[in-house]
């Protein structure tokens, strides 16, 4: 019987296996992940900002996917594509026939000197734990040290992530005044973006909108602002330092390290996959989520890199692989957007929506679809259990 090994219990991997078992694939199918749990990365920020515990965005993996699946909780170190093995850090390595490598995102530093050493990022619930008990930290310390710069919060980069991340931080600030005895108006959020403009994908009036909403609740947005680097508590531009002792990086993600460590021809740790989402002469591997970059054929650009793209990758990873082992013909990746939901905190946000119709939404009502669909990528419009469960 072949063996599938997919790599990653993030939303593409599960999504994977969760089709694969649903087509009713001929194969033994083994699951690799590092945790025991997975973990909803389009929620990471409400973790850093405190809202949501750790507990409110994972669940344990062997629950969710079918007893028919191995599942191996260990670290991949390379892929073995030669001999069709996949490395583990603990354990002896998995053999293959078929591989879906699904390993996910880091945060990206283009190499600015400084970001890594005097920054905090979050690609994953450990960063994201140890970024929020920063802030708390530096937040308490105000207290004793009397030092401004305790009070001082900067994001650097405004894409979704950042811009995600301060809506939630602006709800925590009175909960932190009063829990940390500090003065009114004490804490202020920065971000620091070297684009001209916020949110340039979504229409005028809706990032326009966002603006105004950061704005009127205090984010000092210093926009057209390229970070050039950061010492420690100081954010450097050509002609301008920003201080603060929390300092977040979200200027942009790159690929699992383990696509530049396993020999594939990459950017970014990002591979450019064939239509069908397999590697150029390894029919046997697909890729898919933010270690594949796929060719929009409508824009001949690279799609970005969202959840909702991962899923439905998934769909079409699994339904080739399925192909194959029938001995049949595999069919090109195809996708619409079906819009895109940026939230500023739990009941604001703006969002375009291309479903039944053009939808552009703004204010308390993007709240409430987040909150009735508990997601921000309009595909998933559901919590990730019922993604797993749709067909
Ligand atoms: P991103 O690449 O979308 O945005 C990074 C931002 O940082 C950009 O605005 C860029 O101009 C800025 N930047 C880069 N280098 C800089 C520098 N040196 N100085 C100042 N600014 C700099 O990255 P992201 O926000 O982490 O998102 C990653 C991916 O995940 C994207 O594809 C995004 O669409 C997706 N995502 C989607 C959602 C959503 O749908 N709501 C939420 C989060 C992330």
């Amino acid at each position: 019987m072949a063996t599938i090994a997919v790599l990653g219990a993030g939303y593409a991997g599960l999504r994977t296996v969760k089709r694969l078992i649903h087509d009713k694939v001929d194969a033994h199918i083994v699951l690799i992940n590092k945790n025991p749990y997975h973990y909803e990365s389009t929620q990471l920020h409400e973790i850093v900002a405190g809202s949501k515990e750790p507990s409110d965005i994972t669940f344990d993996i062997r629950s969710a996917v079918s007893d028919k699946v191995e599942v191996i909780i260990d670290s991949v170190t390379s892929i073995d594509r030669e001999h069709r093995r996949v490395m583990l850090a603990a354990s002896k390595p998995v053999e293959y026939d078929y591989l879906v490598n699904a390993l996910g995102f880091e945060s990206e530093s283009f190499g600015i000197k400084g970001v890594t050493e005097n920054t905090l990022s979050f690609s994953d619930v450990d960063s994201a734990v140890a970024a929020h008990e920063h802030i708390e930290r530096t937040l308490a310390r105000y207290g004793t040290s009397h030092d401004e710069n305790d009070l001082r919060i900067i994001v650097c980069g405004a894409g979704f992530t950042g811009v995600e991340l301060l809506g939630e931080l602006i709800t925590m600030i009175p909960e932190w005044t009063s829990r940390y005895s500090l003065p009114q108006d004490g804490i202020t959020l920065y971000c620091v973006e070297g684009g001209k403009k916020l949110l340039p994908m979504l229409p005028e009036h809706l990032s326009a909108w966002a603006v105004d909403y950061l704005t009127e609740h205090g984010v000092q947005l210093h926009t057209g602002t390229v970070i050039t680097e950061v010492r420690p508590g100081v954010v450097v531009s050509a002609d301008q330092e920003f201080h603060a002792n929390t300092i977040i990086w979200t200027t942009g993600v790159r690929g699992s390290r383990v696509i530049g460590d396993s020999g594939y021809s990459q950017k970014r740790n990002r591979v450019v996959v064939q239509g069908d989402l397999s590697v150029k002469d390894h029919p046997e591997e697909f890729l898919i989520g933010d270690v594949s970059a796929v060719p929009d054929p409508s824009s001949g650009r690279m799609y970005p890199t969202t959840a909702q793209i991962a899923i439905a990758q998934a769909d079409t990873a699994a339904a080739n692989i399925a192909a194959l082992l029938r001995g049949r013909a595999t069919t090109p990746f195809a996708f619409t957007s079906v819009g895109t939901v940026c939230s500023l905190g739990p009941h604001a946000g703006v969002a375009s929506i291309d479903m039944v119709g053009h939808w552009h939404l703004k204010g308390r009502k993007v709240g409430i679809v987040k909150k009735l669909v508990n997601d921000r990528s309009v595909l998933e419009l559901s919590h990730v259990r019922e993604m797993l469960a749709s067909n």
